[in-house]
């Protein structure tokens, strides 16, 4: 008997300490999360997990999920046959191509009833792929191929070589929940995936200006939003109608200070919703310098809207081209691409303040003022979507 199985690694160092049951059981649960849908049994050995059982036809599909999942390190797909020695010799064989090559074997194992020990498996084993290749040379210390063979209890051993890199990061769930701040750019998703790669659990709010910004622009931010929960799970999303605020912002304040003001009505409305619904953290996909709203002193005013929660700026150090790269690598990039109109671009002043005051913007700010009044319309107005991922 000789079937395929899917090995799966996590990152070992936040696992060591005396949370380690608590970020496993997470995993554990985010990967048999991912897995539904697929017929297959998950095995957990002392440091490692393996998906067993599958038809071997959804091999690439069953990776392709795994590598959604954070908190894996690395996954390689294994060959999985009883203890034998002769299984073993031919399972090692298929790995070992027909080029000349340096090799070398190493063994793991944890049955201790064998009769060999590890040196003396991989021993024999490097033996018999030696007669059967041409051109092969054993190099223990810097081998171009490593075949490892982790021998189990209960009579069964796995064989594999090589890894492939997993998403990283830590379990989503273990960090508490975020409240990203989502538009239709490039920025914001990758803003989400970011902190999802943290551990949080996101929810999501949008500000739409309808009829200004069209029923295609949201659905293009439920789309993204559609597109994280592959890698954060399940997402709330709120839908704020926005345009009345902005009529406000518009009619009353100073036309350089007009997105100064509208993104701290932003990031204070989306404080309020953020602890209505248990979230400890705002996100934004900001980074320094980006636009006139993102320099320093852009920054500074927006955040004195906030009261308590911390902003996350996981961009914040990031260059356009890195955040797009990133956009490409999650899926979002082509979405964000499309070229329908954010509500920052409706009602635009030509030339926004780069530096502005504190003080000003209080006080443009409080010329609004029924302020209150249309926050909590807005606010009542919310629409909420709950998004699930699509297998
Ligand atoms: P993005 O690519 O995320 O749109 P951007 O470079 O266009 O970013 P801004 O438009 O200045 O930058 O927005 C900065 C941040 O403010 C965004 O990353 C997002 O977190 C938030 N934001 C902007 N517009 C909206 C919106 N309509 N709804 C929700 N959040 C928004
Ligand atoms: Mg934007």
């Amino acid at each position: 008997m000789k079937t395929k199985v899917i090995l799966l690694r996590y990152g070992e160092i936040f696992l060591k300490g005396r949370n380690k049951s608590y970020f496993e059981k997470l995993l554990i649960d985010n990967i048999k999360d991912k897995l539904q849908g697929i017929d297959c049994e998950f095995v957990r050995t002392q440091n490692r997990y393996y998906i067993e059982n599958y038809d071997e036809k959804l091999t690439d599909e069953i990776v392709r999920r795994m590598k959604q999942v954070f908190g894996l390190h690395s996954l390689s797909i294994a060959t999985k046959v009883k203890t034998d020695y002769d299984l073993l010799n031919e399972a090692a064989l298929d790995y070992a191509p027909d080029v000349n090559t340096t090799f070398r074997i190493t063994v793991n194992r944890a049955d201790k009833s064998l009769d060999k020990n590890s040196a003396e498996i991989g021993a024999d084993v490097g033996a018999y792929v030696l007669k059967h290749r041409k051109g092969y040379k054993v190099d223990l210390h810097r081998p171009k191929l490593e075949i490892k063979i982790d021998i189990r209890e209960k009579g069964y051993s796995y064989v594999f070589c090589g890894s492939e890199e997993c998403a990283q990061g830590m379990p989503v769930g273990c960090s508490g929940k975020g409240m990203l701040l989502l538009s239709g750019g490039f920025d914001s998703p990758v803003a989400g995936y970011r902190m999802a790669r943290r551990g949080m659990q996101i929810c999501a709010i949008h500000y739409h200006s309808f009829p200004y910004t069209s029923e295609q622009a949201k659905q293009k931010v439920v789309d993204l939003a559609r597109i994280l929960t592959q890698y954060a799970g399940n997402i709330k999303l709120f839908v704020v109608p926005f345009t009345q605020i902005q009529f406000a912002i518009h009619e009353k304040c100073r036309a350089d200070y007009m997105i100064t003001i509208m993104r701290r009505i932003m990031i204070d409305i989306a404080e309020r919703v953020a602890e209505s619904n248990n979230c400890g953290a705002l996100i934004t996909g900001e980074s320094l310098g980006q636009v006139a709203s993102q320099t320093l002193q852009s920054l500074t005013v927006t955040n004195d809207a906030v009261e308590k929660l911390p902003v996350f700026r996981p961009l914040i150090g990031m260059d356009k081209y890195e955040i797009m790269k990133t956009a490409e690598e999650i899926g979002t990039y082509k979405l964000s691409e499309l070229p329908y109109q954010d509500c920052c671009t409706v009602f635009l002043p030509k030339n926004p303040v780069i530096k502005p005051s504190l003080e000003i913007a209080k006080k443009e700010q409080d010329k609004i003022d029924d302020l209150e009044t249309l926050i909590s319309d807005a606010i009542n107005g919310i629409e909420v979507i709950d998004l699930k991922p699509e297998r």
